[in-house]
C-alpha cells in the first residue's frame, strides 16, 4: 500500500485577508488532497501570532484593503526571518493581491510607505484609477488559462530576475502596462487573481499541491481527478473575459 501522504497549510490572517472569497482556496486544496486519499491540515495564524513554519508545507496569504494591509504589516515583519528561510528552502507560498504586494519591498500610497517582506524582488505603488474587472492569464504552470477577478489600486513592478506568473490575455494584471500578471520565484506564487483563485483553475491548484508534495516526499505525482465541471467553468470564463 502506498505510504500515506498529507500536507499542512499555514493560513495567515484569515480574519483580515479574505477579499472576494480568498479563503475558499483552502477548501479547494483540502478537497483535492482528500479526493486523492491524502489528509490536509490547515493552521490559521491570527494577527499578533507568529506562524510556526517548521511543519508547514504551504503558506497562504489572501488579499485585503489598504487599511487591513497596514494592520498586518507589523505582524508580518515579526515573521519575516522565518518566512524568508521557508521560501529559500523551497517552501510553497501563495499570496493574492494585498498579500502579493506584501511579498515585495514596499507598497507606497502617496507619502506613506508600507514596508513589505522583501521575499521577492518587486515593489508596488498605488495608482489611479483602480484596476477592476475580470482577468485571464496564460501561464506555464497551468494547461488552462488562469481566470478570475482583480480589483487593486496597486501597480506592481517585478525586479529583473523575477518571472511573471503569466501573460495577460484579458484584464490588467500587475500594473496595466507590462502585459504581465503575478510572479513566480522558487515555489512562491504571487497573483492579483481573486475569485477565489483555485476553484476555476484546477491546474494552478495542482501545481501548488505537486510543488509541496515534491518538497516533502520527493514525489510530485498527482492522480488525475475528474475536473469536467471545473474545466467547463474555466473555459466559459476564459471565453467571456477575452471578448472585447
Ligand atoms: N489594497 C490593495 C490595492 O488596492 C490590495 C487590494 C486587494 O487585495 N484586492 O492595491
Amino acid at each position: 500500500m502506498a505510504k500515506e501522504r498529507s500536507l499542512r497549510i499555514a493560513h495567515l490572517y484569515p480574519e483580515l485577508l479574505n477579499l472576494y472569497g480568498d479563503s475558499g482556496n483552502m477548501l479547494v486544496l483540502r478537497k483535492r488532497l482528500e479526493w486523492r486519499q491524502m489528509a490536509c491540515h490547515v493552521d490559521e495564524v491570527h494577527v499578533g501570532q507568529l506562524p510556526s513554519l517548521a511543519h508547514a508545507d504551504i503558506v497562504f496569504v489572501g488579499g485585503g484593503s489598504d487599511r487591513e494591509q497596514r494592520i498586518v504589516c507589523d505582524s508580518l515583519q515579526s515573521a519575516r526571518t522565518e518566512l524568508a528561510a521557508f521560501v529559500e528552502d523551497g517552501g510553497v507560498l501563495v499570496a493574492v493581491c494585498g498579500g502579493y504586494q506584501l511579498l515585495g519591498h514596499s507598497y507606497t500610497m502617496g507619502d506613506e510607505e508600507v514596508k513589505g517582506l522583501s521575499l521577492v524582488d518587486l515593489y508596488t505603488t498605488r495608482g489611479s484609477p483602480r484596476l477592476v474587472g475580470n482577468v485571464v492569464v496564460k501561464s506555464r504552470i497551468s494547461s488552462q488559462p488562469i481566470v478570475g477577478y482583480e480589483n487593486h489600486g496597486g501597480r506592481t513592478h517585478l525586479g529583473a530576475g523575477v518571472e511573471p506568473l503569466g501573460k495577460v490575455l484579458g484584464g490588467y494584471g500587475n500594473n496595466g502596462e507590462s502585459g504581465e500578471e503575478g510572479c513566480l520565484y522558487k515555489n512562491v506564487l504571487g497573483t492579483y487573481v481573486h475569485g477565489p483563485l483555485l476553484p476555476k483553475n484546477p491546474g494552478v491548484a495542482d501545481w501548488i499541491l505537486s510543488r509541496a508534495l515534491e518538497r516533502k516526499y520527493g514525489d510530485a505525482e498527482l492522480e488525475p481527478l475528474d475536473d469536467t465541471e471545473e474545466l467547463a467553468a474555466n473555459q466559459y470564463c476564459a471565453e467571456l473575459y477575452t471578448q472585447h
